[in-house]
């Protein structure tokens, strides 16, 4: 379905199956670990958010390696929404939910701080990614961000927003895919305290302005 759609709209860059296959899939389940791990710890099934899921990555791939997930795919583009909804379908997944918005609006509905784990893979720099996921998580749960080789550099550029947004450093995981050489990194922050009523501040101000 990524290839099929991909001709009509612009859903990734990668073309080549073997691409779509490592960069895509392989690359969003080294996540999963790390989600069995929170399951395990918190005895419940997991609410999870995967913020700017795009085609549905990481969020797809890890429902369907463990289907117990409650999980949530949200975008601001309504094309992949779509997009998102149609793989739901057509596998049958259940307890998943494809939804249209921004992250700082989520975060000001009734959604704010009801989650278990935020995820995201390349949607923003830390300092801008930490201010559209911490706002959702209770206190307790924990961000996933999902990054490349540069992981530590952007957190240590992301250490005052963390603080700000009622964060904490966890740890930064290395994961390595099958035969490919970069070398890429799961930050985990985990939630200390409730995130102060400001933040997130208004859609797009993040990302203008990050809280560096
Ligand atoms: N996570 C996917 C897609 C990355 S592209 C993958 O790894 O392949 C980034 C996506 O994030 C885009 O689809 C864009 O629409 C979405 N996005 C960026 N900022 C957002 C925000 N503030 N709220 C919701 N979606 C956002």
């Amino acid at each position: 379905m990524v290839q099929i759609w991909n001709q009509r709209f612009n859903l990734t860059a990668l073309t080549q199956p073997q691409d779509i296959v490592a960069l895509h899939f392989m690359d969003s389940l080294t996540a999963l670990p790390v989600l069995q791990e929170e399951q395990a710890r918190f005895e419940q099934v997991l609410q999870v958010i995967d913020v700017g899921t795009g085609a549905g990555f990481p969020g797809i791939p890890l429902k369907v390696a463990l289907p117990s997930l409650r999980l949530w795919l949200l975008d601001g583009t309504a094309k992949k929404v779509r997009f998102c909804a149609a793989v739901i379908k057509a596998l049958g997944l259940r307890e998943v939910w494809a939804i249209h918005g921004r992250a700082e609006e989520l975060a000001r509905t009734a959604r704010r701080e009801q989650f278990d784990v935020a995820i995201a893979r390349a949607v923003a720099p830390l300092p801008t990614l930490v201010e559209y996921l911490l706002p959702l998580i209770r206190v307790g749960g924990l961000c996933i961000a999902m990054k490349g080789s540069e992981a530590q550099l952007e957190l240590e550029q992301a250490q005052r927003a963390i603080g700000v947004l009622g964060g904490a450093p966890e740890a930064v995981r290395p994961v390595q895919l099958p035969d490919r050489a970069d070398r890429r990194a799961l930050v985990l922050i985990r939630k200390q305290r409730p995130t102060p009523p400001t933040y997130p501040r208004p859609a797009g101000a993040p990302r203008r302005s990050p809280l560096v």
